[in-house]
């Protein structure tokens, strides 16, 4: 009685909101609100036995991430059960609310564009906390990326760019669109200038580099994470950046203009490039010098040998969580704060390197946005000293 209720009345509504012009884009219509609690816990446990009867009969359960867009639906969460009763029993207002929320995901131009859906954020990052990634957008070449871009201007639609997840935490479900390259890996080599896609591993530019003869590129060895990435951030050790090696670049603007220029003053900072807010690094090519193979590949590795004993790398994070403040070392004040070890659930301040947040395995991003508040409580308290994020926070 119930399932077939449920199934007419969401059958009535798609005809309906399927007459609505400029409506019904790419989205199942026939819905069932599915409560956070029940999301978390898995199906199974929601109202047993039913909930794959509602699959069969064609209804679409919706995650948590849809009640950002519907502040109403506060209103009506008493219980689970009262919340399906109340949507499934066809409670003119609720279920309005609910079919408002899902029928305009996203425009079919960016539909068309290789993409997934609700895709966890531990498997997108290498801290591997965070909530699900609603909408991931592939694009394998640059004018699929740029349709993407363009499509989003369009549309006056945010979206964010990821490259390997090696300088985030994310602590919670991301509706926004996110996109993540996936072109070809192909390092293109023109007598001492190297380029890479942008999607290409930032170590694995590094180690090409050596295996080519060409010197210059050894500090990269390991940063891991993508060189659109490593472009984004200018990112750098052991006093060399990305911009010092960096010959040309290419990148789409907001509006999804593809330009290509050699960097200029200001355009690159110490672990900042202008390449924020939509704008999409595609390539770069950076110039070496001519060099021994085997003294560069020797320094590539003992780069990385040197962050294998100072850093905790058997565990997984998101690198120097911290800034260093001026003339100090974020890991030092840390320490000193005596938080080494200190563990909040499964997330913990490395005892190897203070300014490392490590998850044991099952930590949340509630654990790690704890830690991170008690870490900086303690130095403001211990120090006077304001530690700002390094990483990005996605939320
Ligand atoms: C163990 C470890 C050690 C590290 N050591 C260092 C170090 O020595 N030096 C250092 O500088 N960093 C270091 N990092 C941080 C991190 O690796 C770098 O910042 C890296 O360059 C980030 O690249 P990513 O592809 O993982 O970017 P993500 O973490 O995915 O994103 C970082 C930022 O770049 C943006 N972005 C990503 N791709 C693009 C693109 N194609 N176009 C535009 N924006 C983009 C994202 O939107 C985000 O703002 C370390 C991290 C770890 C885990």
């Amino acid at each position: 009685m119930l399932i077939a209720e449920a199934k007419r009345q969401a059958g009535e509504r798609s005809q309906s909101l399927a007459k609505r012009p400029g409506q019904g884009r790419g989205s199942a219509l026939n819905s069932v609100f599915m409560p956070r609690k029940a999301h978390q816990q898995g199906l199974g446990s929601f109202l047993p036995g039913q909930s794959c009867e509602l699959f069969q009969a064609g209804i679409t359960f919706l995650g948590p991430h849809f009640e950002g867009r519907c502040k109403d639906l506060e209103l009506v969460r008493k219980s689970d059960a009262d919340l399906l009763g109340a949507v499934v029993e066809g409670h003119p207002s609720h279920s309005a609310i609910i079919l408002e929320a899902m029928i305009h995901p996203l425009p079919d131009e960016l539909l068309r564009l290789p993409h997934r859906t609700d895709v966890p954020f531990p498997k997108l990052t290498t801290l591997g906390v965070g909530g699900i990634c609603r909408w991931l957008f592939e694009p394998a070449t640059e004018p699929e990326a740029q349709a993407f871009v363009r499509a989003c201007a369009r549309e006056n639609l945010q979206y964010r760019v990821l490259g390997g997840g090696s300088n985030l935490v994310v602590l919670g479900d991301i509706e926004t669109p996110v996109l993540r390259l996936r072109f070809p890996a192909e390092l293109k080599r023109d007598g001492l200038k190297l380029t890479a896609p942008a999607s290409f591993g930032h170590i694995r530019m590094a180690q090409g580099a050596a295996d080519h003869g060409l010197g210059g590129m050894e500090y990269a060895s390991g940063i891991p994470g993508t060189t659109g990435g490593a472009l984004r951030m200018n990112a750098g050790a052991y006093g060399r950046e990305l911009v010092d090696i960096l010959d040309t670049f290419r990148f789409l603007t907001p509006q999804g203009e593809l330009v290509e220029k050699r960097p200029e003053p200001g355009e690159f900072k110490y672990r900042w490039s202008f390449l924020t807010g939509g704008h999409v690094g595609l390539a770069f090519t950076v110039k070496l010098a001519e060099g021994d193979r085997d003294s560069i590949r020797a320094q590539v590795l003992e780069n990385m040998g040197k962050r294998g004993s100072s850093q905790p790398l058997s565990k997984r994070n998101a690198g120097c969580i911290f800034k260093n403040p001026t003339g100090t070392s974020a890991g030092r004040l840390i320490d000193l704060a005596g938080l080494k070890g200190f563990r909040v659930g499964d997330a913990e301040v490395s005892s190897e390197h203070a300014n490392f947040l490590i998850n044991h395995g099952h930590a949340t991003a509630a654990e790690f946005a704890e830690l991170m508040e008690v870490v900086k409580a303690k130095v403001r308290e211990m120090h006077g000293i304001e530690l700002e994020p390094e990483v990005e926070i996605w939320s």
